[in-house]
């Protein structure tokens, strides 16, 4: 019995090994090429923007309807690589674990969504937050890609979102609501995947990544990330980060 149980968890030692090294492949790829792809990008959205101040009065009107088809797309492609980038440098930046307070993670993520929030009219109002073992940097994209969203997927209102933590056994436990326009059941795991989105451009744009970043984030602080929300009703993204410092982060 001992023996076929050491077998077994021999057996999953290995496969967690498996698993961790195909990640590591995944993210290099990931990484490489997001990078790569940024050089041949700049040199189509140049030329495109250069035929565009250059040459649209010779064209006609379908001449200028293609190329700016071809500006939106190389556009969305700058940012679809972009997203995927930050996605594949989380968790392998150089910047170590510390104690932050979540309050200046907010602050600093609502001042980079500053123009889209006064735009949009939104209140974002906060309880209390306490400090917690993170990279600055995450904390704030965190924040940023859950409350851009807040911002991004409102109904006519304008956007009201509350920010707060309580402690919930051995994590602290972070909400983030809004009154936006809330998600179906059927789809609230898998919003979390990477390009997985529930617009076309023309409703909402986006790359699908935002989510992804987040997801991985937590993951990274040993924590969960889920939404529970209902259509028209607004949604509320709950996150957990553990009360006591991940030892052995990463592993
Ligand atoms: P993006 O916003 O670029 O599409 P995300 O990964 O941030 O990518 O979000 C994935 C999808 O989840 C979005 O396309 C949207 O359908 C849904 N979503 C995310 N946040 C919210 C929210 N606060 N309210 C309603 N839907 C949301």
């Amino acid at each position: 019995m001992t023996g076929q149980l050491e077998q077994k968890s021999k057996m999953l030692r290995a496969h967690s090994q498996e698993l961790k090294q195909s990640n590591k492949d995944l993210e290099q790829f990931a990484f490489i090429a997001s990078h790569d792809l940024q050089e041949p990008l700049r040199k189509v959205a140049s030329f495109c923007t250069l035929l565009d101040q250059q040459y649209a009065d010779r064209l006609d009107d379908q001449g200028r309807h293609y190329l700016h088809f071809a500006v939106d797309g190389a556009t969305r492609m700058k940012y679809l690589i972009e997203d995927l980038l930050t996605f594949s440098k989380i968790g392998v930046n150089l910047q170590s674990l510390s104690s932050l307070d979540a309050n200046i993670a907010l602050e600093k993520a609502i001042s980079n969504l500053s123009d889209s929030a006064n735009k949009a009219g939104a209140v974002i109002t906060k309880g209390y937050l306490p400090s917690v073992v993170a990279r600055e940097s995450e904390l704030i994209q965190l924040f940023q890609n859950l409350i851009g969203n807040a911002i991004k997927y409102r109904t006519d209102r304008p956007p009201k979102i509350h920010v707060s933590a309580v402690a919930d056994q051995e994590d602290w436990l972070f909400s983030v609501t809004d009154n936006g326009i809330g998600i179906e059941k059927q789809y609230q795991e898998q919003i979390f995947g990477v390009f997985k989105r529930l617009h076309h451009q023309n409703e909402f744009s986006g790359t699908g990544i935002g989510l992804a970043i987040c997801k991985r984030i937590v993951d990274g602080l040993n924590g969960r990330i889920w939404v529970e929300a209902n259509v028209d009703a607004g949604s509320t993204f709950y996150f957990t980060i553990p009360i006591q410092s991940p030892r052995h982060h990463g592993e």
